[in-house]
């Protein structure tokens, strides 16, 4: 059936009347010809132009297969030159995309619903072990959590392992970063931080454009945006690394990894 498609072309041809009955996804909608190809570049207008048949519900209305609710406002955007409300902004960029209305598209690629996520996108595929990271702190923080299953708090820490640190070339790929002696500062904790090993190494990274802190900061921002209570406090350097060596484990010199405390709160009912 399909073979005759392109011999079909010019037979199928198609005139459609002035006003145009449509049914998109379901929802029904009347507007003129003029309204839908008023710019023959977007894809409406090539619908629309006679040059390609368009199929037809049981009712003999054009079909459209997008959501008719977002579909309301390309309308009205071809119709009167008027923007989505901010609420809708998102779906309709979507659609406008679909539709290649160029002009709406950029309007639309200037407002911070679409502009912020566009960059903050950018940002994560350039620092593409975020999402990484935020997995391993998520499953280290579940992790302790079941070890203290009535606090509704969990602190993590973490070494940040950046290559174009020069001591951790040396030190960190045979150790597993520590501190010790660092003051208490966290009302969190009340047991000793000395010689405590790090929960979580990440890395190694190659951060040579941004420093340990702007990524992390960058990572607990990114989780805040994904709806999680987080916060983070440098607590120093890796100053005491624990290294495997034979059947023993031996205390040796840190490397000098950054290191932070992530801490996580989950949203716990207080009844059990
Ligand atoms: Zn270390």
């Amino acid at each position: 059936m399909s073979a005759g498609v392109s011999l079909d072309d010019s037979a199928s041809q198609q005139q459609f009347p002035d006003v145009i009955e449509l049914n998109v996804g379901g929802r029904l909608f009347q507007t003129t010809l003029m309204t839908l190809t008023k710019d023959p570049n977007t894809m409406l207008g090539a619908m629309f132009s006679g040059k390609h048949r368009q199929p037809q519900d049981k009712d003999g209305q054009y079909f459209i297969d997008d959501d008719g609710d977002t579909f309301a406002y390309i309308l009205r955007y071809l119709r009167h030159g008027q923007f989505p409300p901010t609420s809708k902004v998102e779906e309709v960029h979507g659609s406008a995309v679909y539709f290649g209305l160029q002009d709406l598209v950029e309007e639309l690629e200037l407002l911070p619903q679409i502009l912020i996520p566009k960059v903050r996108s950018g940002f994560l595929s350039h620092y593409n072990s975020i999402n990484t990271t935020i997995k391993q702190i998520l499953e280290t923080a579940v992790k302790l959590s079941y070890t203290q299953p009535l606090s509704p708090r969990v602190a993590v820490i973490m070494c940040v392992r950046n290559t174009a640190n020069a001591v951790y070339k040396e030190r960190a790929p045979s150790h597993h970063c520590a501190f010790s002696g660092w003051p208490e500062t966290s009302s969190v904790h009340s047991g000793k931080w000395d010689k405590r090993k790090a929960d979580l190494l990440v890395g190694p990274l190659s951060l040579t454009s941004i420093s340990e802190k702007l990524y992390v900061d960058g990572l607990v921002k990114e989780m805040v945006s994904r709806g999680y209570t987080v916060g983070r406090e440098g607590i120093g350097n890796c100053n005491t690394g624990f290294e495997t060596q034979g059947a023993k484990t031996v205390k040796g010199a840190g490397c000098g990894g950054e290191l932070y405390r992530i801490l996580l709160t989950w949203q716990l009912a207080l009844s059990i």
